[in-house]
């Protein structure tokens, strides 16, 4: 579909992002995702690209604007190259530094910004805990002031980055109030007090690591919190509405994918004498992959505006986020369907796509949650 909104400038940077992806990720994708990890090489090729730096100033090695269509542009043809967990891989980094930009000390953010952006290094950020996700305001870590210090107790859990990130921006409880009683801070992988778990053995997401965060009595100095005591969960989820609009347009890549596998084997493999696609039953599926893919692709679009014009639209992008992975379970069935027995091997993109749905369903706020927050937001 025509985008009323493309200018040269951010067809231009699809299209360099399209190329990288196409030379440098997709040929690779099945490999990284088998072996478990990304090169670390990539993190700098891709940091080079500029696609880190939006929202941050040039001092900090940033592009110095943001432009949420070109934003969108990186997430959704990233997630072409059919793994999800290169994004995740990558993208553990574009989750966490808004708190950083916003809310650290000047020494913090000089120092880190520059290596994140480039990068060199990595960081995370790190809410959910074993007791629970969604009920962010019920979170458990706590962090007790002692002299300039606060020591932070506590774990956290399927932190994206958890084993590799030198950084983490961390959630902790400093008074008991649920909405005003939680604090962010910024905390260093080398402080003592601090480890970590890899969580094995999962769904997809494979090149990308999740870890479990130990924290037994880890001092921060005080210029580590990140902003204001007591309006960490404001910026929890602030940041959450960066978080989710990255992820509806890595559906929507991924909705895009399945469609394109899907066309093409229709037009490929014959069955009675004549290409699936020929077929009105499939040709019907196709249709409505095509469809709900379009759906997503406007609605996309219209949040990208709103947001370029300074607003939040906290809503449509709940309402989208739901929407999108409701609609790319179905494309991802519906093409798995059409494949056939083909769709069911390892090494096809659609095969990963199928199992990888869930984790868009569940992770950065459920479809369940998203609901709820939708309609709390239109005031039902
Ligand atoms: C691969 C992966 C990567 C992740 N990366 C990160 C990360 O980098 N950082 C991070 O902080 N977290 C991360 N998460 C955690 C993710 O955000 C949580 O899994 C998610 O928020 C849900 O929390 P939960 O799993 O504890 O489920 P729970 O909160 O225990 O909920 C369980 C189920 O109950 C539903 N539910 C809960 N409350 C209600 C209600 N009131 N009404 C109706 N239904 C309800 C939920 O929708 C869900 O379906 C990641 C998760 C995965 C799987």
């Amino acid at each position: 579909m025509e985008n009323p909104f493309d200018t040269d400038e951010r067809r231009a940077f699809r299209d360099m992002i399209r190329r990288f992806v196409a030379d440098e990720v997709t040929p690779h994708a099945d490999n990284w995702d088998e072996a478990g990890a990304i090169p670390a090489s990539l993190h700098e090729k891709v940091g080079a690209l500029g696609v880190f730096g939006f929202g941050i100033e040039e001092k900090w090695g940033g592009l110095g604007f943001d432009d949420c269509f070109m934003r969108t542009a990186w997430s959704e043809e990233v997630a072409q190259c059919g793994a999800g967990g290169v994004a995740a891989a990558l993208g553990a980094r574009s989750i966490s530094t808004k708190p950083i930009r916003d809310l650290a000390a000047d020494s913090i953010r000089d120092r880190v910004l520059p290596e994140i952006v480039s990068g060199r290094r990595s960081s995370s950020l790190a809410i959910t805990e074993p007791s629970g996700g969604s009920d962010v305001a019920g979170m458990q870590t706590t962090a007790r002031r002692d002299g300039g210090d606060f020591v932070i107790n506590g774990q956290k859990t399927f932190i994206t980055g958890g084993m590799s990130s030198d950084y983490f921006v961390v959630g902790a409880r400093t008074s008991e109030g649920r909405l005003d009683g939680i604090s962010l801070f910024f905390l260093e992988a080398d402080t003592p007090g601090f480890s970590r778990t890899e969580i094995d053995r999962k769904m997809g997401w494979w090149c990308s690591d999740q870890a479990t965060l130990y924290f037994e009595e880890c001092r921060v100095p005080a210029n580590q919190l990140l902003g204001e005591e007591g309006r960490g969960f404001l910026a929890i989820v602030d940041n959450f509405n960066g978080e989710r609009i990255g992820l509806i347009a890595g559906m929507l890549g991924a909705m895009k994918l399945c469609l394109n596998e899907a066309l093409t084997w229709a037009r490929e493999r014959e069955t009675f004498g004549r290409p699936l696609v020929h077929h009105q039953v499939i040709r019907h599926k196709l249709a409505e992959m095509s469809a709900r893919t379009d759906m997503i692709e406007a609605y996309l679009h219209m949040i990208c505006w709103q947001v370029n014009a300074g607003r939040t639209p906290v809503a449509e992008i709940s309402k989208a986020k739901f929407s999108a992975s409701k609609a790319l379970e179905y494309c991802a069935s519906e093409a798995m369907q059409i494949l056939g027995g083909a769709g069911y091997l390892r090494g096809n993109p659609v095969e990963r796509i199928y199992r990888e749905v869930k984790v868009q369903a569940i992770g950065g706020g459920s479809e369940e949650i998203m609901r709820d927050l939708a309609a709390r937001q239109m005031g039902f």
